[in-house]
């Protein structure tokens, strides 16, 4: 965990694959109703301009009634490592050739993609002792509400830091033009923030040095993921940077980096649900929407995988607004705006970061999940008892006021170097940016609070003001949400809009005018202008009838 500040708290979770895996084939395998089976798709059957099944490798035909495509880098996959290149889902892994070459006679937007990958080294052939030690936070959250610290803490091991040094840089810019990004070999665009090695130091000329995190793949595991270095330059090369590395100068590499390239869908060809616009029933979901990442792989899963629930139970869909749900700011960029390289989803991209915050994500989705129909009857208990804790905390305070003896006075004074204005609650004193709820614990012996409850508690007291204007800034613009621009509209109605803009709108025919004003170059202007248009457009068809 990196901690920013007290809101910008940065979780960082380093997940033992193995252990990992184990635990999703049981979640999986244990799960009431539902019917496994592997094999490759090799195509997709289609009545009109609907799915209505998969056909597989051995010839089967599977019908279904909505199929959900999260087919990642595998379609047309290509791995890059200098001038070897060679089809690939993944390294050790069949890419899919037959489905690719099928799905690209839908005519959905297809454009080709890369990632990449550092190479992966032998914790046994390195040397630790002269490295930075980076330990696991004593106290961590756990990732699910579930959990407590003391039931479900595996053991923690460390990650290390180095760095790359100049002698790295040289050979990687001498050998330059033998990685596959720079050959020419690679036609696919890149992630512009997670950048290979090479891309880093030539575009970074002014840094005589990266930082690489040496990051265990388990916690039995002998691989070292040495994050910060990926790369597609020959092995040879790989090897030689590599050892130019303090600490790495005998690693032993046990699996090359390369850069892999891929088939992906424009994103502005889906609707909201992430169901393709072209054809009904197919969703797709994952990398190939033009994500790259776990979180961003995993939450369009979770997202799909309601959805097409739902459409085949002939329910409503979930759209979560940009203010409910990262997942909602990731979808809306998507969907509203597309992407040209493979999107992350940065915490950045949302511009009501103070309410999307870890702590309360249960707060935030959970009585959603129960409404789904997702939440067990276990977690829903679980948030009920933590919603209960989390009042009676905000409760106390809210309304416990705080007058200091003159012991207590001095030792805030020489913590503070100012005196404690008498009768404030505990609620206005964590408004102040450095006082935290732990030292008026210790001073004035108060309840304790529970880790997690205190840590929101404090968030809601310290940005009370500025949660109060998002909220504002939000019902604002749940009108604009209401404004609908149909589907029909007639944006050459408008001679004032430019022609610029009015491609944009007629492309991604927003269904709303705040969805209008989240495209990409679409002015507050224009968006005025639209709304008196859409207003003359609505009392004309009243007047039709
Ligand atoms: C080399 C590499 C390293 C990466 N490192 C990181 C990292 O460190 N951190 C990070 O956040 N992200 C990383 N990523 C990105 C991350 O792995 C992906 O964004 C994420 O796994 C995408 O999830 P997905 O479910 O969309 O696809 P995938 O995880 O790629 O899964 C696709 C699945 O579809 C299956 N499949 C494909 N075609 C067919 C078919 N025709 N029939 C049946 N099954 C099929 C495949 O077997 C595979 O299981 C890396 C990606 C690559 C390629």
């Amino acid at each position: 965990m990196r901690v920013k500040g007290l809101l910008y708290k940065v979780f960082e979770f380093k997940i033992d694959r193995s252990l990992y895996k184990q635990q999703m084939q049981k979640i999986i395998e244990s799960q009431p109703n539902l019917r496994t089976f592997q094999d490759t798709v090799d195509d997709v059957i289609l009545r009109g301009d609907k799915i209505t099944g998969v056909v597989t490798r051995i010839g089967l035909k599977l019908s279904a009634k909505v199929v959900i495509l999260t087919a990642g880098t595998f379609l047309n996959g290509v791995v890059h490592i200098g001038s070897n290149h060679y089809s690939a889902g993944r390294m050790g892994a069949s890419p899919s050739i037959s489905l690719a070459d099928n799905l690209r006679k839908l005519h959905l937007n297809v454009a080709r993609l890369k990632t990449g990958t550092p190479p992966r080294l032998d914790r046994r052939s390195i040397n630790f002792s002269n490295l930075e030690k980076q330990t696991s936070d004593l106290y961590a959250a756990p990732l699910s509400f579930l959990s407590t610290e003391s039931n479900n803490r595996p053991k923690q091991i460390d990650c290390f830091i180095t760095r790359t040094q100049p002698k790295t840089h040289d050979i990687i810019l001498n050998h330059l033009h033998e990685s596959a990004i720079y050959s020419g070999n690679i036609q696919g665009v890149g992630p512009r923030y997670c950048p290979s090695i090479e891309d880093k130091v030539k575009r970074f000329t002014d840094r005589t040095s990266h930082q690489i995190f040496l990051e265990p793949e388990g916690l039995h595991a002998y691989e070292i993921y040495p994050n910060g270095i990926s790369t597609s330059l020959p092995y040879e090369v790989q090897e030689a940077f590599v050892r130019s590395i303090p600490g790495l100068e005998h690693v032993n590499i046990t699996r090359p980096g390369y850069a892999i390239e891929y088939d992906s869908f424009d994103p502005q060809d889906l609707r909201p649900t992430l169901e393709t616009k072209q054809i009904e029933n197919l969703f797709i979901a994952g990398q190939i929407n033009r994500t790259t990442g776990y979180e961003e792989a995993a939450a369009q899963g979770v997202y799909v995988g309601i959805n097409a629930a739902r459409k085949v139970q002939g329910q409503s869909e979930w759209v979560p607004k940009r203010h409910e749900a990262y997942i909602g700011v990731m979808n809306d960029d998507l969907i509203t705006c597309g992407t040209n390289e493979p999107y992350r989803m940065f915490t950045s991209r949302a511009e009501y970061r103070l309410l999307l915050r870890p702590d309360n994500a249960d707060h935030r989705l959970t009585p959603i999940g129960r409404e789904l129909g997702c939440v067990s009857d276990q977690r829903w208990q679980v948030f009920l008892k933590k919603q209960k804790d989390m009042a009676a905390a905000l409760d106390y305070v809210k309304r416990t006021r705080v007058t200091l003896t003159a012991d207590q006075q001095k030792i805030f004074k020489e913590k503070f170097n100012q005196a404690l204005t008498p009768g404030l609650t505990i609620f206005q004193l964590l408004q102040r940016p450095t006082l935290r709820y732990a030292f008026l614990e210790k001073l004035l012996t108060l309840s304790p609070i529970a880790d997690d409850i205190r840590y929101s508690v404090e968030i809601e007291a310290r940005y009370e003001g500025y949660i109060a204007r998002q909220k504002i800034e939000i019902n604002r613009l749940k009108k604009d949400e209401g404004t609908v621009i149909p589907s029909t509209f007639n944006y050459d109605s408008i001679p004032s809009l430019s022609n610029e803009i009015r491609q944009k709108l007629k492309k991604i025919k927003p269904g709303s005018i705040a969805v209008a004003g989240r495209i990409p170059g679409v002015t507050p202007a224009a968006l005025s202008v639209l709304r008196v248009y859409l207003k003359r457009h609505t009392e004309k068809i009243d007047c039709m009838w």
